[in-house]
């Protein structure tokens, strides 16, 4: 069964927009693997070994749902590659489905176009989502014929012709030949639907309405009696709960740039008067606003994420001060930092020195969970399920040559030789990847440490 109204989902799953690509490394992760006493078995969730961190982080979760966590924040240090982002990922997922999670790495923030601590709101509002539900009157019906057709543009789009597609549709009342405009006809095509599907069309009012986000409308025409007509009503219509996962930030956007549209996402953001074209705090305290209204109104349900911060150290005093007051919002995500760093200046001080970088007053919002190394039975394992998941075989020479290599780069480099290493075997021809495959992808791609070493030898020529 076909459902073409569907809303797409633009939040992805848990990952914001701007932080799937960041996600794609840890798709093997899938929650902390704890049982029901939080207890975490040594290889469960995707997750292998790191034990006491997982455990830790389940305890955190808990105390996020007992709504103890306001204010505070959670760091997690420990070395580069000790599954800081992955336990951040897990505690998303942990948080139930739909979760925003958003990474951003501390250096990111800075940049000549936008200032930091607009930066910095704007990924805290990445990570808080709303979940928004609508019951709409949907028309029902199985499809009997289905033909894509040109014809004037009924919208009176200046005589343009445009495809369409006509479509038999049969319901409780008899059959109805019908054509649809583009949008219908560009959803039909994407949700592959065929003769015999039953769908469904969105309709409050007769006129048939936005399907998906697009923001083309469609109007239904009856090919009998050559006339919009209202589809429909009695029996037909159905009433279908519609629940849309959008962000703070998508809302923002929205506003920013209204373009129309009947359904709640698109009327938020057009509640706000004069059109603006840019995101200002100004606008942001309008939708939190509206925001507030739906909420009050039980149409939407706030959804609290986790805004990951890699690299915190590299935060200056500054963000720091407006972290802090964020913090304290009544709208706040779950705010996850993390560092590799020990003691350390803090950025934009001269002479506050503290742990991981971070300022002593936050240090003292902050629960503390420390990430060890792994060793090489654990990388061996961790590489089998990476292998796994981008569908990748290698010899048992293979993952032991990983395991030893990691021990003297990290665990982050050799995962990321799995997929070259894969091309090099197909390119021979081979469907399983052998330790001289590894070997070959090594040469072409440095660590980290050896790309280090070779800059500081020929130091001279730079
Ligand atoms: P950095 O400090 O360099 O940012 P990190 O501590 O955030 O590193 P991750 O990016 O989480 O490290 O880990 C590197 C890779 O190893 C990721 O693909 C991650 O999913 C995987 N990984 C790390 N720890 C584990 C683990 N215990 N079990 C399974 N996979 C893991």
């Amino acid at each position: 069964m076909a459902a073409i109204t569907e809303v797409n989902n633009s939040n992805g799953n848990a990952e914001t927009n701007n932080g799937a690509h960041r996600t794609a490394a840890h798709t093997h992760i899938k929650g902390l693997g704890l049982d029901e006493t939080g207890v975490a078995r040594a290889v469960e969730g995707g997750f292998v070994g790191q034990v006491e961190a997982r455990e830790a982080c389940g305890v955190i979760v808990d105390l996020i749902k007992a709504q103890k966590m306001s204010g505070k924040a959670i760091l997690l240090a420990g070395g580069p590659s000790t599954g800081k982002t992955a336990l951040a990922l897990a505690i998303s997922q942990e948080l139930g489905p739909k979760v925003p999670f958003c990474p951003v790495v501390g250096s990111e923030l800075y940049s000549v176009e936008v200032k930091k601590t607009e930066a910095l709101m704007e990924n805290f509002r990445r990570a808080i989502g709303l979940r928004i539900k609508e019951t709409k009157e949907v028309y029902e019906g199985e499809v009997t014929e289905l033909t894509p057709e040109d014809a004037e543009n009924p919208l009176g789009g200046y005589g343009k012709t445009i495809s369409h597609v006509v479509v038999g549709l049969k319901s409780a009342k008899g059959t109805k030949t019908l054509r649809l405009d583009p949008t219908i006809y560009e959803s039909i095509q994407r949700e592959k639907v065929n003769v015999g599907d039953v769908i469904y069309i969105e309709s409050n009012t007769g006129a048939v309405k936005r399907v998906g986000r697009s923001d083309a409308y469609a109007t239904e025409f009856d090919l009998e009696t050559e006339e919009y007509v209202p589809l429909p009503k009695g029996e037909v219509h159905k009433k279908k709960e519609i629940v849309q996962d959008v962000t703070l930030y998508d809302l923002d956007i929205a506003n920013a740039r209204p373009q129309g549209g009947q359904d709640v996402v698109s009327m938020m953001g057009q509640l706000l008067k004069p059109k603006k074209t840019e995101i200002t705090e100004k606008l942001r305290l309008e939708v939190n606003k509206v925001v507030a209204k739906y909420i009050d109104q039980g149409v939407a349900e706030l959804v609290p994420g986790v805004l990951f911060i890699d690299e915190v150290n590299m935060l200056d005093i500054e963000i720091f001060t407006y972290l802090n007051r964020a913090l304290e919002s009544n709208i706040a995500p779950i705010v996850v930092l993390a560092s590799n760093r020990g003691m350390t200046t803090v950025r934009g001080t001269d002479d506050v020195v503290s742990p991981h970088g971070v300022p002593p007053d936050l240090i003292d919002r902050l629960l503390i969970v420390r990430t060890l190394p792994y060793n090489k039975q654990e990388i061996r394992s961790i590489t089998e399920r990476r292998a796994k998941v981008e569908n990748l075989e290698l010899s048992s020479e293979s993952f032991d040559l990983l395991a030893d290599m990691a021990m003297s780069t990290s665990l982050r480099y050799v995962l990321q030789l799995l997929s070259p290493s894969g091309i090099l075997a197909q390119t021979a021809g081979r469907t399983e990847i052998i330790p001289s495959d590894i070997e070959e992808a090594k040469s072409l791609f440095l660590d980290a440490k050896t790309s280090t070493n070779i800059l500081q030898t020929t130091a001279n020529y730079l």
